[in-house]
């Protein structure tokens, strides 16, 4: 069993992992750069490290930070998600050090990391998947040839991204001509590869995952599916467990699907398959993601398994405690990612110092932050500084609990997504479940709440001022 891990990340994400610890008996060391000197994470782990002044340089050293775990005496290491996660570099290196990488394999890393391979996979495993090409894109030439065949729209997509970068939406020859040479160089910019592929646009799709675990003796089971349709730049926002735009049906056959991927990759530890289901309600295999999700909470409030405690565990080789069958789900989660962004300007990062900080509380209602009252937020790193995810039983009843929660919640000093989530809590298509990745583009005048009613109301007051002074 593990006497140590090293937490090579930060945030909300590594306060996470550090309580997965405390609740497992084992010892929790940090690591942290100097912009995160005062970061959450140091202070809730037993000992913490400082990986130099660059913000973000040293989460990124594969070599020193397994160094670290080594020389501190730690027997295992969590990636946490963004950073390293992915990265299978960091799992190899892990295995050569006798340092015990808490995720799959470094092999599975790669292959699920490049979307075409996992493409291909999924395809011989009988999982259906968004139609396109089967290999990188060589040329312009052969982008446009694909593309007919596929038919428009079609989406330029970067062949190991992640993120929601190197996503293009090509409604014609003319937007895929023009997109091809920016789509490369995002790529290449943001994760070091010029190769890019392109498949079917699906229209109007919902993003449906499904959370797996797999343990080291073949034993794979899925924890249900969360709906992530309400993304920006194709980046979520809110996320809600189960999805309540499937049936019974639907819900079964998307998760014989993850397990089916889970196993035809051999996959171990914690993972997700991510879906999109198109308006004839087919799925289609996207991505699978190699690593502990943001939004892990709605699936832990939904079945009562602690996602994290089991990744610890898998990685100890213990095998599963419970089977398919043993698998519950109960009511419904929604969780809202509390970004430091100002929605009504653009969705514009807004740092800064916190002045004032109250968590929300209350029945359902549960907090991952990593923020606290004199805290500041830097500039460095993602804007999400906190994620609440609130439970309840039917529907309606998340909704009122929702609005509840976020009314509760105090973020003073900067500006946050919460009024945003408060705006579309009122949204009727999102109230009756049906709504899909457009729903933030659709729904613009949320964007804008602020200056457009304020901006309405000043106009009213002029207007009847203006008349009172007519009158006199
Ligand atoms: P999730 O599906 O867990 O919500 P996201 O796509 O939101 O995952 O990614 C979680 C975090 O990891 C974000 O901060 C995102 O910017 C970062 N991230 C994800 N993939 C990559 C990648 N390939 N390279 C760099 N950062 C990434
Ligand atoms: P990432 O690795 O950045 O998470 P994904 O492949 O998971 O990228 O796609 C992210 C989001 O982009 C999806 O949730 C969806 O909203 C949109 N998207 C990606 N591929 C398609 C597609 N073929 N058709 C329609 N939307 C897509
Ligand atoms: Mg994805």
């Amino acid at each position: 069993m593990f006497k140590r891990i090293l937490i090579a990340n930060r945030g909300e994400i590594a306060v996470r992992i550090v309580r997965a610890c405390q609740e497992a008996d084992i010892e929790a060391v940090a690591i942290y750069s100097d912009a995160d000197r005062h970061a959450l994470h140091v202070k809730k782990a037993g000992e913490a490290y400082n990986i130099g002044p660059d913000p973000v340089a040293g989460y990124l050293n594969a070599h020193r930070i397994v160094n670290l775990a080594v020389a501190t005496g730690c027997d295992a290491l969590h990636p946490g998600y963004g950073f390293l996660s992915e990265n299978p570099e960091l799992a190899h290196i892990c295995a050569r050090r006798g340092i015990k990488f808490i995720g799959p394999d470094a092999r599975v890393i790669r292959s699920m990391g490049n979307k075409i391979e996992a493409r291909i996979c999924m395809q011989k495993a009988g999982v259906p998947v968004v139609p396109g090409s089967d290999a990188n894109l060589a040329s312009l030439a052969e982008a446009l040839r694909l593309a007919d065949t596929i038919g428009y729209p079609v989406m330029l997509k970067a062949t190991s991204g992640g993120g929601g970068r190197g996503i293009r939406r090509c409604n014609d020859r003319a937007e895929l001509e023009r997109n091809y040479d920016r789509v490369l160089s995002e790529a290449t910019k943001a994760f070091g590869s010029a190769e890019i592929f392109v498949e079917k646009c699906i229209d109007r799709p919902r993003h449906i995952e499904v959370q797996i675990l797999a343990d080291e003796h073949g034993n794979v089971v899925h924890l249900f599916e969360r709906d992530c349709s309400i993304q920006r730049r194709h980046q979520k926002l809110i996320e809600i467990a189960p999805s309540p735009q499937l049936n019974d049906e639907q819900r079964a056959r998307i998760g014989d699907y993850a397990v089916r991927a889970a196993r035809a990759v051999g996959y171990q530890n914690a993972g997700t398959v991510e879906f999109l289901m198109d308006s004839d309600d087919n799925f289609h295999f996207m991505e699978m993601n190699t690593r502990l999700q943001v939004e892990h909470t709605v699936t832990e409030s939904i079945t009562g398994i602690d996602i994290v405690g089991e990744q610890i565990r898998i990685a100890e080789g213990l095998p599963l405690a419970f089977t398919q069958a043993d698998i519950q789900r109960r009511g419904y989660a929604m969780e809202f990612r509390i970004n430091a962004e100002d929605p009504k300007n653009d969705f514009l990062p807004s740092f800064g110092r916190i002045t004032r900080y109250f968590a929300p509380g209350g029945p359902g209602v549960r907090t991952d932050a990593a923020i606290y009252t004199g805290y500041t937020i830097p500039p460095y790193y993602d804007s999400m500084c906190a994620k609440i995810t609130v439970w309840a039983l039917h529907w309606d009843e998340l909704l009122r609990r929702a609005t509840r929660a976020l009314h509760d919640t105090g973020v003073y000093g900067v500006k946050t997504t919460i009024p945003y989530y408060l705006e579309v809590l009122q949204v009727e298509s999102f109230r009756s479940r049906h709504f899909d990745t457009g729903f933030v583009e659709d729904h613009p005048q949320l964007v804008n709440y602020k200056t457009s009613r304020p901006a309405r109301e000043l106009a009213a007051v002029i207007a009847a001022a203006v008349a009172a002074h007519a009158g006199h």
